[in-house]
């Protein structure tokens, strides 16, 4: 509720800046000499694209899909006053633009759907430390960067999916226990190229080691049903199907596919409740660190943080809130609560290079 009042106080401060920009504008030229002019130009020369239109709208670069984005921001412009427009790409080409781009970037904000892809935005310098007590008190430390580059927004969960018909849920119990003979023939896995995968198995790679983590690796490779799959929708209809018993997936895909068919014959499982938890992942974002209006930007991500907003933009795709206790979808809600593995998700770009590599010396094509 606290939270609420930062929004409200920006149509004020943006009417404001409007009302200095049109008296500068207006203002009638002061005589100036040639030398000063030419010094002026020069300085303002690498920003003057964007000096040209400091009133334009906030621009993000996002990974998020705009179906999963827009009715939110749409809510922040219909609360602020404050104009947004999205450039949307994968997060490997946004993240090259933006470097491309340096400091006569368009970008204000930069979201992804995953924390590694963050991780590597940091590491290149390319977003904003920001210190911000409401994003401190509304993300968990494990699912923000640790110098406040960026934050998560809305949770989401890995984990096993399994066949109501044909496998009996006490038969599951870990990750690690689907390497096990007994499931030989029956499990489906998404490519290791998808980023998901190789967050998941950084986390292992942190918890057990890089020789366990391959070893368990190598029992899922010789235990697949089929070649792994182009993504996650496609393996849960696998498992529907008969084509495979087990499979993981994200949760919100099982999310879309229930809200369609009801009767959908597969459900989670929460894995590793003894130890670790389920893997969660995060998607997220960063104040872009060339940005002209970086507290534009952040007033924008502290919104997107606030306990309603967040419990909005997770549940337009079945995810979960970042912040616990807050509102779940019904569908969500219905697949009970799970521990969830506290490890510092900064693992995920920290351990991508291991991982991807722990995962080619598996098989995992
Ligand atoms: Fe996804």
């Amino acid at each position: 509720m606290r939270l609420s009042a930062v929004p409200r106080l920006l149509p004020i401060a943006a009417g404001l800046l409007a009302a200095l920009t049109l008296a500068a504008c207006s203002a009638p030229a002061e005589p100036e000499s040639a030398a000063a002019d030419a010094a002026a130009s020069a300085d303002n020369a690498a920003d003057s694209a964007t000096a040209a239109t400091p009133e334009g709208p906030l621009v993000i670069y996002s990974e998020r899909k705009p179906p999963l984005l827009d009715p939110v921001l749409a809510a922040y412009t219909a609360e602020t006053g404050v104009q947004i427009e999205t450039r949307i790409d994968g997060a490997d080409a946004l993240i090259e633009r933006l470097a491309a781009e340096g400091a006569s970037t368009p970008a204000d904000l930069l979201i992804t759907v995953d924390a590694g892809n963050l991780w590597q935005a940091a590491e290149r310098n390319l977003l904003a430390p920001v210190v911000s007590p409401a994003l401190e008190a509304n993300v968990p430390a494990n699912l923000r960067d640790a110098q406040g580059r960026w934050f998560g927004l809305s949770e989401r969960a890995r984990t096993i999916m399994y066949a109501k018909d044909r496998v009996d849920p006490a038969t599951l119990s870990t990750y690690e226990a689907l390497a096990e003979p007994q499931w030989k023939g029956k499990l489906c896995l998404r490519s290791s190229a998808k980023v998901y995968n190789q967050s998941l198995v950084a986390t292992m790679i942190e918890r057990l080691g890089a020789d366990a983590t391959r070893e368990v690796l190598k029992g899922w490779v010789a235990n697949l049903a089929a070649p792994p799959f182009a993504d996650d929708t496609l393996l849960l209809q696998a498992i529907a199907a008969g084509q495979c018993e087990v499979g993981i997936t994200n949760t919100y895909y099982l999310g879309r596919l229930v809200k369609e068919d009801a009767a959908f014959a597969v459900a989670p499982f929460w894995p590793n409740q003894a130890d670790a938890g389920v893997h969660v992942n995060i998607s997220g974002a960063g104040v872009v660190a060339a940005s002209d209006r970086p507290e534009q930007a952040q007033a924008l991500l502290e919104w997107l943080a606030s306990d309603t907003v967040q419990a909005k933009f997770a549940g337009l795709n079945f995810e979960y809130p970042v912040k616990p206790g807050m509102a779940l979808d019904p569908i969500v809600s219905a697949w009970g609560e799970f521990k969830a593995d506290p490890v510092d998700i900064a693992v995920a770009g920290r351990r991508q290079a291991e991982a991807v590599m722990l995962m080619n010396e598996a098989g995992w094509r």
